[in-house]
């Protein structure tokens, strides 16, 4: 019988890569769901060539356009967020979480509390309620797979292995675009410099979170909740290559690393054939042909995001959907020309020092974390109002 699959945010980077390899096996998979945004063409084109149930973009303003690129074809067009949960909803035995933002959490829960395997991009989603989501996981016996290719590197690492015997884990970071940037050169960084990745091809978004490395900021909370460590426990090192993505330092002295190319199909291909694994069209390395790998100790005047991922584990709580959603709103004045790159990291830790405790300190189910992450957007546009004038 042929496998259900849905697709939450497939006309991205992962959802297209998603697609890129269940494309290549038409009968194995019975797609249910594909979710999109803006781009109702390229959504359109992927539903009728997989021949999904249902088409759903986020954007509410775009149902006529979805129906008119869908007509003749049978398949389903909704529009809206709801929308977006009820596919998510629908039965399927796995489902891709590769929205981005926390745009993502609540489509996340829909798929795990019909107990399908969640195989999850949305580092978001941990960030922001990691307890939340591993219970509702639990209960409703859903899997949960990490995507992310720091995780799925950790995940890999540790088959067969206890968590007793783990000592650390160390996840990479290439140093994005500005790795080697005078550090006085930083605040002027553009939208275009701070886009340009020097080794992975990925959305705009965590393009420029890697530059800033905001990226791994919300990968080390998510290395925290996805593997239960504790923060101490979690190392970040920058290896420029980007080959090796994660290792796991045991007491008996043992680093297993987990070397591969820069190619998310690895990780995405990992958590769609786990527990077995299949032959993936990644390019296989010659180590000799590369030389050397090379690795430096990150620094936390350049990269700041660090700094306070450190402090949004300590804190607990909501801590971590008030940090996402003060770092989405600062990227978005970054995008939009309005915020100096090095103020992004400035105006978060700002919304975390101001944010009153009773927020970050309310119990951790879904409402309130969307009225956190509400309260945080709110207060981060209006210091950026009040920055900027
Ligand atoms: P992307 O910007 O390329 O794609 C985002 C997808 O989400 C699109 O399908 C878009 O239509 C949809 N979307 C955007 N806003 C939405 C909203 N408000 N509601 C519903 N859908 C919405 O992003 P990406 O690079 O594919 O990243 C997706 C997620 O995967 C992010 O959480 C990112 O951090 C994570 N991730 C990406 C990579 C990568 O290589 N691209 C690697 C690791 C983790
Ligand atoms: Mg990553």
């Amino acid at each position: 019988m042929s496998r259900r699959i849905s697709i939450l945010g497939a006309t991205g980077s992962i959802g297209q890569n998603t697609i890129d390899l269940i494309a290549r096996y038409p009968d194995a998979y019975n797609v249910v769901a594909l979710t999109g945004a803006s781009n109702i063409a390229q959504l359109a084109s992927d539903a009728k060539r997989l021949r999904a149930d249902v088409a759903v973009t986020a954007d509410e303003d775009r149902l006529e356009d979805l129906r008119d690129a869908l007509q003749g074809s049978g398949i389903e067009a909704a529009a809206g967020p709801a929308a977006v949960n009820e596919a998510a909803s629908r039965p399927a035995d796995w489902v891709m979480s590769a929205i981005v933002g926390a745009a993502g959490l609540a489509p996340g829960m829909c798929a795990l509390e019909q107990g399908a395997t969640l195989a999850l991009a949305n580092k978001e989603t941990l960030v922001c309620a990691g307890s939340l989501i591993l219970e509702t996981a639990k209960r409703h016996d859903a899997r949960l797979l990490p995507v992310d290719s720091e995780h799925s590197a950790v995940f890999q690492a540790l088959v067969g292995e206890e968590m007793s015997a783990v000592e650390r884990i160390v996840i990479t970071a290439s140093g994005g675009a500005f790795r080697d940037w005078p550090l006085e050169q930083l605040a002027t960084a553009t939208l275009a410099e701070a886009s340009a990745h020097p080794n992975w091809d990925m959305g705009q978004r965590i393009t420029i979170d890697s530059a800033s490395m905001f990226n791994k900021a919300l990968e080390l909370i998510e290395t925290r909740e996805y593997f239960g460590v504790e923060p101490s426990q979690i190392e970040v090192l920058v290896h420029p290559e980007s080959m090796i993505h994660a290792m796991v330092g045991f007491r008996d002295g043992a680093l297993m690393a987990h070397v591969g190319p820069p190619d998310m199909r690895h990780a995405i291909g990992y958590a769609l054939h786990w527990p077995v694994r299949r032959t993936l069209p990644v390019e296989r390395l010659d180590l000799a042909a590369i030389g050397q790998l090379t690795f430096r100790a990150p620094d936390e005047v350049r990269w700041p995001a660090l700094r306070l991922a450190r402090e949004v584990m300590e804190r607990g709580g909501l801590s971590g959907a008030i940090f996402n959603a003060a770092k989405e709103t600062a990227l978005d004045g970054f995008i939009g020309g309005r915020l100096g790159f090095t103020k992004m990291a400035e105006i978060v830790q700002e919304v975390l020092e101001t944010t009153d405790p009773s927020h970050i300190d309310a119990a951790m189910t879904l409402d309130n974390v969307l009225h956190v992450d509400h309260i945080a957007r709110e207060a981060t546009r209006s210091l950026i109002e009040q920055k900027t004038g």
